[in-house]
């Protein structure tokens, strides 16, 4: 599971991983916010209305769900399930609300913070994507000092400075869990 603030990288760093790593499935979430330019159905979300989205609430199909910047985001239960009991390690990237929350179900899960190397870099980055709106990107800055904090409950930090660097850490941290006594046994 990889989170962190908002512009930080996990998207990119979610890419490069998947040309990488095999055996490893992503999960697709659900949300309620509208298409950003250059997303697509399903491989980036499954986009639903309030109402779509509070039915499958309803009828438990979210592992876990948040309110993240005024919309709604859940990661589908039954994709994940499925995939780890085939055997793969399936890879979630969520706001940190929901991955404490998959945390007390799925305690085994290995938890991954990816931090900005600083404040100003992550404006840059935010600014520079150019996807969000004004009032979207100061929402998602307000948010990060909290969010910054809570990476304590994780149980790996990977600084976003140099990308490869990153990804290369994050890839290592993958390989090392599966090589545990415990996942082979
Ligand atoms: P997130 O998924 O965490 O919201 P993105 O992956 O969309 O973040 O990245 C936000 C912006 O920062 C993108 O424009 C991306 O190209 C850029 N970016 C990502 N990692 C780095 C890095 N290590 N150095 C510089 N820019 C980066
Ligand atoms: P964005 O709108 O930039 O794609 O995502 C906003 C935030 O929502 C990011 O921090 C992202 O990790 C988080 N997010 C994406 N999918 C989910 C999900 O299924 N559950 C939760 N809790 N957060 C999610």
């Amino acid at each position: 599971m990889i989170s962190g603030p908002s512009g930080v990288g996990k998207g990119t760093i979610k890419e490069a991983l998947l040309q990488k790593l095999q055996d490893i499935k992503l999960s697709i979430s659900a949300t309620t916010r509208s298409m950003r330019e250059g997303e697509m159905e399903g491989r980036d979300y499954f986009y639903l209305s309030h109402e779509e989205f509070t039915t499958k609430l309803e009828n438990d199909e979210f592992l876990e769900y948040a309110p993240v910047y005024s919309n709604m985001y859940g990661t589908p239960k039954k994709y994940v399930m499925d995939n780890i009991q085939r055997g793969y390690d399936v890879l979630l990237e969520i706001d940190i609300q929901g991955a404490l929350k998959v945390k007390e179900k799925m305690p085994e899960g290995v938890f991954i913070f990816i931090q900005p190397p600083s404040i100003e870099a992550l404006v840059q980055r935010i600014n520079g994507r150019g996807k969000d709106s004004p009032e979207s990107i100061q929402t998602r800055l307000a948010a990060c000092q909290e969010e910054m904090a809570m990476v304590i409950h994780y149980d790996y930090l990977v600084i976003n400075d140099e990308l490869d660097e990153a990804m290369n850490k994050v890839q290592s941290i993958i390989i090392a869990e599966r090589c545990r006594v415990k996942n082979n046994y």
